[in-house]
C-alpha cells in the first residue's frame, strides 16, 4: 500500500537555528486515524504543516500519495493541496456574516466548480456532518461544536485523501469535543485519512494510533485502543 503521506528523514530548521523537527521518518496509510501528541514546542504543528505541504522541509523528503513534493512548483503544490488535503483549526476560521452553506461552498473555489454545483456539494457535506438543518445559519448563530462541524464540512467537501486537524477540540467543551472526535472517526471509517494534534490524553488514547513527539523527534508510535 502506498502511504497517503510520508516523511523521510525530515528536518525543519527555522531561521535563528531552532530545529523544530529532527530527522523524522513517519508513514501514514490511507484511512488511518492518528493522534499527534507531545508537549508544547515539541514540533507537532511543524510536523502537521509539513504533512500538509504548507511548508517545505530544510532536509529530507515529503511524499504525498507516493509523490515527492519537493520536485513540485508552488503552483502544482497548491493544486495538490486544494484537491487532496483538508485542514481544520482550533479556532474554526469561518467567514463572519456568511451562511454555513457558503462557508463550505467557498472551500471549493480552487476547483473552478460553478456556484450552484458548489452549493449542492456543500449541502451534502453539511448533511454528512449532521448540520443539514443549519444551512442558512451564520457563524454567530452556531455553537462552537457546530462551527467546528462546518469547518470540517468545508475541509472534506472536495473529498480530500487526508484531513489534518490542529487541536480541533481545543476551543470546545467536552461534549462538543467528543462529538467532533466521533465525526472524525466516521470520516476515517469512510476512508479519509485523519491526522490530528491533541493535548487531551483521553482523546489520544481512544484513537487507533498515537505518534508522540518530543524535542522535534518521534519518541513513540503506539497503537491505541483497538477499534
Ligand atoms: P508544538 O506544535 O508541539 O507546540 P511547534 O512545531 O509549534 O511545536 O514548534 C517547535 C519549535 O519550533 C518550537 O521551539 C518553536 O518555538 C519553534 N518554531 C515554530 N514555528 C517557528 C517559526 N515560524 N519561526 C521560528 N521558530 C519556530
Amino acid at each position: 500500500m502506498i502511504p497517503v503521506v510520508e516523511l523521510r528523514a525530515v528536518t525543519k530548521t527555522y531561521p535563528g537555528g531552532v530545529t523544530a523537527l529532527d530527522a523524522v521518518t513517519l508513514a501514514i496509510d490511507p484511512g488511518e486515524l492518528v493522534a499527534i501528541v507531545g508537549p508544547s514546542g515539541s514540533g507537532k504543528s511543524t510536523m502537521l504543516h509539513l504533512l500538509g505541504t504548507l511548508d517545505r522541509p530544510s532536509e529530507g523528503t515529503v511524499l504525498v500519495e507516493g509523490r515527492d513534493v519537493s520536485t513540485m512548483s508552488d503552483r502544482r503544490l497548491s493544486a495538490l493541496r486544494a484537491r487532496r488535503i483538508g485542514f481544520v483549526f482550533q479556532q474554526f476560521h469561518l467567514a463572519d456574516g456568511v451562511s454555513a452553506l457558503d462557508n463550505v461552498a467557498t472551500g471549493m473555489l480552487y476547483e473552478g466548480v460553478p456556484l450552484a454545483r458548489r452549493r449542492l456539494r456543500a449541502r451534502a457535506a453539511l448533511e454528512r456532518v449532521g448540520l443539514g438543518h443549519r444551512l442558512g445559519h451564520r457563524p454567530h448563530q452556531l455553537s462552537g461544536g457546530e462551527k467546528q462541524r462546518v469547518a470540517i464540512a468545508r475541509a472534506v467537501v472536495g473529498e480530500p485523501a487526508m484531513l489534518l486537524a490542529d487541536e480541533p477540540t481545543g476551543a470546545l467543551d467536552s461534549v462538543s469535543g467528543d462529538g467532533v472526535i466521533g465525526l472524525l472517526r466516521e470520516l476515517s471509517e469512510g476512508g479519509t485519512t485523519v491526522i490530528l494534534i491533541t493535548h487531551e490524553r483521553e482523546i489520544a488514547a481512544s484513537l487507533p494510533r498515537q505518534v508522540a513527539m518530543r524535542d522535534g523527534r518521534v519518541v513513540d508510535d503506539l497503537a491505541g485502543v483497538p477499534q
